[in-house]
């Protein structure tokens, strides 16, 4: 029989992104005995040439609801999805956690109560104003549109120290300029002593009399198993179900997993843009959000990077007229709808045990994507483009305002578009005040003594904003409860 390799820890914390990092720091800062298992690859800046064909495989993971045609995509590596984020940052909407505390039950999640933790991770992820020298033209189209149109939007936050505009922040930053978790709260947690594991992969926790006893994973020298009193999930909102389904934990697990659906809409312009150098997000529209006061139909619209593979693979259309759009990629600016869904999906476990999504947006949700289209092209004829693309198979481009009313006839279906995707996963292992979700307001899991969720998994919907500080801040908030709990049992 292979032979086991057997560690013992204070605790183990398994994934490394948004939620995992900045709880493994906190707590081997504070004196534990720490183990981080990452499925990921460790990378350094010198990994990230900027090739799209070698890097997007290893530092991406995409799936596709079986029933929709919807796309996830989530990052993997140490530092998990901030690897390859936007950098993005927005402090969590108090409207939001008012819906959670009225909704949920969660009486504890009030702005006050989150805002030391979100004051700590702006600090600690160094999240400050974009300025205007990385505010690239593909940004500055959008905004000007928005502004001709009395329009509400704002540069973005971005957890940046002097970025050099190069446009690469998806396939990881080569200048190290982007302060993810592999620069910001690993290496807090490493300093601190924490044993840090990569390409090791979670099967399953182990718990008996309902209590958490071990973590078993499989890495490249085999089989690891993490004797530990306290367990700390954080694989991300596919995994983290997942891995509680493997491990027979079923009670609330997979159900109402919520997206920030998202389409892109693409605009040529008589003049250059040059949208794939620059930072690959950094404007907002907020004027038909429905968060931070706005009582709008619920998206935001974002500029984002003309990467040749990205803008490819999003642009409807085969052959000569897929090329021809292709061609004029210099003149080419790019938005894509950020919406804030209502639709909830499950995750459950294929025939392998691994994660298998299903996702079915409703038709509300569809005809506020279709809202959005109209939005965003709307603002690039404001601007001045001379065509529009929307994400739509078969549909001709439009070439000005009096095309705008084609968009309504747009069908509210997930397969008529070239790319229906979501980078903001949220729930599967939620927390609720009121018994019905996974784990309790602490992240604690009801009935498992010692297991916690940390990561978007653990959050009971969407921020209908871009949600990393969120999801960092909430694990800081858990983090702190954890420990303040062995203080008082200690
Ligand atoms: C392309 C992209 C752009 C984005 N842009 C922004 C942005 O600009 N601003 C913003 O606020 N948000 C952005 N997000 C979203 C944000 O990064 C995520 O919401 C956040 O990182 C999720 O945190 P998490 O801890 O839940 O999961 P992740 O950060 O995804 O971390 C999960 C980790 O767990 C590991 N893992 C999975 N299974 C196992 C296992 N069984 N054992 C061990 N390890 C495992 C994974 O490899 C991964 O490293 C973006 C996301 C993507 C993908
Ligand atoms: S644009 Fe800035 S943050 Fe993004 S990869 Fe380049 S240097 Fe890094």
């Amino acid at each position: 029989m292979a032979s086991e390799e057997v560690l013992r820890a204070d605790a183990v914390v398994i994934g490394s992104g948004a939620g995992g990092a900045p709880v493994a720091a906190r707590l081997a800062e504070a004196g534990l005995d720490v183990v981080v298992l990452e499925a990921g690859e460790r990378f350094s800046s010198a990994d990230f040439t900027g090739r799209a064909g070698n890097l997007l495989p290893r530092l991406m993971r995409a799936s596709v609801a079986a029933d929709s045609g919807m796309e996830v995509y989530a990052g993997r590596g140490l530092g998990g999805s901030t690897l390859v984020n936007d950098a993005l940052c927005w402090r969590p909407p108090p409207d939001v956690l008012a819906g959670w505390r009225e909704e949920h039950g969660l009486g504890g999640l009030t702005e006050a109560a989150f805002a030391p933790f979100v004051d700590a991770v702006w600090r600690d992820v160094h999240a400050a104003p974009t300025g205007p020298e990385n505010l690239n033209r593909n940004a500055r189209q959008l905004a000007l549109g928005a502004a001709r149109l009395g329009w509400a939007g704002e540069a973005m936050p971005r957890n940046v120290r002097g970025c050099a505009n190069l446009g690469l922040c998806n396939l990881g930053c080569p200048t190290n300029a982007k302060q993810s978790m592999l620069l910001t709260y690993l290496p807090r947690a490493k300093n601190a002593g924490a044993r840090i594991r990569t390409g090791v992969r979670a099967e399953r926790v182990e718990t008996a009399a309902g209590a958490v006893r071990s973590v078993r994973a499989r890495g490249p020298a085999g089989r690891l198993r993490v004797e530990a009193p306290l367990v700390c999930l954080a694989a991300g909102v596919l995994e983290t179900p997942a891995l509680l389904l493997r491990s027979g934990l079923e009670t609330g697990v997979g159900r109402d997993l919520q997206l920030h659906s998202s389409l892109h809409v693409t605009a040529r312009f008589p003049e250059p843009v040059h949208g794939y150098y620059g930072p690959t997000m950094a404007y907002a529209v907020s004027e038909f959000s429905d968060v931070n006061g706005r009582s709008g139909p619920g998206f935001m619209i974002e500029n984002v990077s003309t990467a040749p593979v990205t803008t490819a693979g999003a642009l409807p259309g085969f052959g000569p007229e897929h090329a021809r759009m292709m061609g004029l990629l210099p003149h080419l600016a790019r938005s894509l709808v950020v919406l804030r869904d209502r639709t909830r999906g499950r995750v459950d476990l294929d025939g392998d045990g691994e994660a298998r999504i299903h996702y079915e947006p409703v038709a509300e949700d569809l005809a506020r994507l279709r809202l959005g289209l109209a939005a965003i092209a709307r603002a690039y004829f404001a601007a001045g483009a001379s065509e529009v693309w929307l994400p739509v198979n078969g549909m001709a481009p439009l070439t000005g305002e009096a095309d705008l009313a084609t968009v309504d006839d747009v069908p509210l279906d997930p397969r008529a578009f070239s790319l229906l995707y979501a980078v903001h996963l949220f729930g599967g292992a939620s927390m609720s005040g009121r018994g019905d979700g996974f784990c309790d307001e602490a992240g604690r899991a009801r009935g498992v003594q010692g297991l916690h969720v940390v990561d978007a998994s653990s959050l009971p919907g969407n921020t209908g904003v871009n949600p990393q500080v969120t999801i960092m801040a909430n694990a800081l908030r858990i983090a702190d409860a954890v420990l303040a709990a062995r203080g008082a049992t200690a």
